[in-house]
């Protein structure tokens, strides 16, 4: 009986606790992460250790956009080390590897659901395939940035080609959402066929083998 009780209060202990840790978590997604409250253990003993980059003394958390940046900024670092040759290498490799993971999203952005199951278990789902498709486009459009970065002749080819260089690249979030992937697709279809196309020639004018 004792050992229910205990199993009960410490129920209810835990979902206090989670909700209260939801409580913050919505908190932090509302309002810009700040430097007064730790959103993973909910501790107010943070260390600043960049600009808008905080460390929970607590529990490690770190927190704030100024992380990302500051990892951003050390892979800069680390491409401009990188000797010219290198750089060229690294370049060619990410706009090969971009073209082709826009030609491989094309077949999954027309199907953006599937049926899984049949009679009445029959449900549509997403298709699994649209979420490697949404993740190699993210990696694609990144790594094309960088080779903007990396290879100046690239960078001017792109420009020419007016294909964006300046991080900008579609929003393939709305590809996760079941109640936006069918439009989302049927946007993003043309839109990638014709970034694959510019970068097609873009490859061209660069001499990269297809
Ligand atoms: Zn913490």
């Amino acid at each position: 009986m004792n050992s229910l009780i205990g199993t009960l209060i410490f129920l209810a202990i835990s979902a206090v606790v989670a909700s209260a840790r939801a409580q913050r978590y919505a908190e932090a997604f509302a309002h810009p992460i700040g430097s007064e409250v730790c959103v993973a253990c909910g501790g107010r003993d943070l260390i600043q250790r960049y600009p808008v980059a905080w460390v929970c003394t607590d529990c490690g958390y770190e927190q704030g956009d100024g992380w990302e940046h500051r990892r951003q900024a050390q892979h800069l670092e680390q491409l401009a080390a990188l000797p010219p040759e290198k750089a060229r290498e690294r370049a060619r490799t990410q706009l090969l590897d971009a073209h082709l993971a826009m030609l491989a999203s094309l077949t999954p952005l027309q199907r953006p659901v599937v049926t899984e199951g049949s009679g009445r278990e029959r449900q549509l789902v997403i298709n699994p395939e649209i979420l490697d498709a949404a993740r190699n486009l993210t990696e694609a459009f990144d790594g094309i940035r960088e080779a903007a970065l990396l290879w100046p002749e690239a960078g001017e080819a792109l420009r020419a080609a007016q294909f964006p260089t300046d991080g900008r690249r579609p929003d393939f979030g709305a590809l996760y959402d079941v109640n936006t992937v069918e439009y989302a697709s049927s946007r993003l279809r043309p839109a990638v066929a014709q970034a694959a196309q510019q970068l097609d020639r873009v490859n061209q004018t660069l001499q990269i083998a297809a």
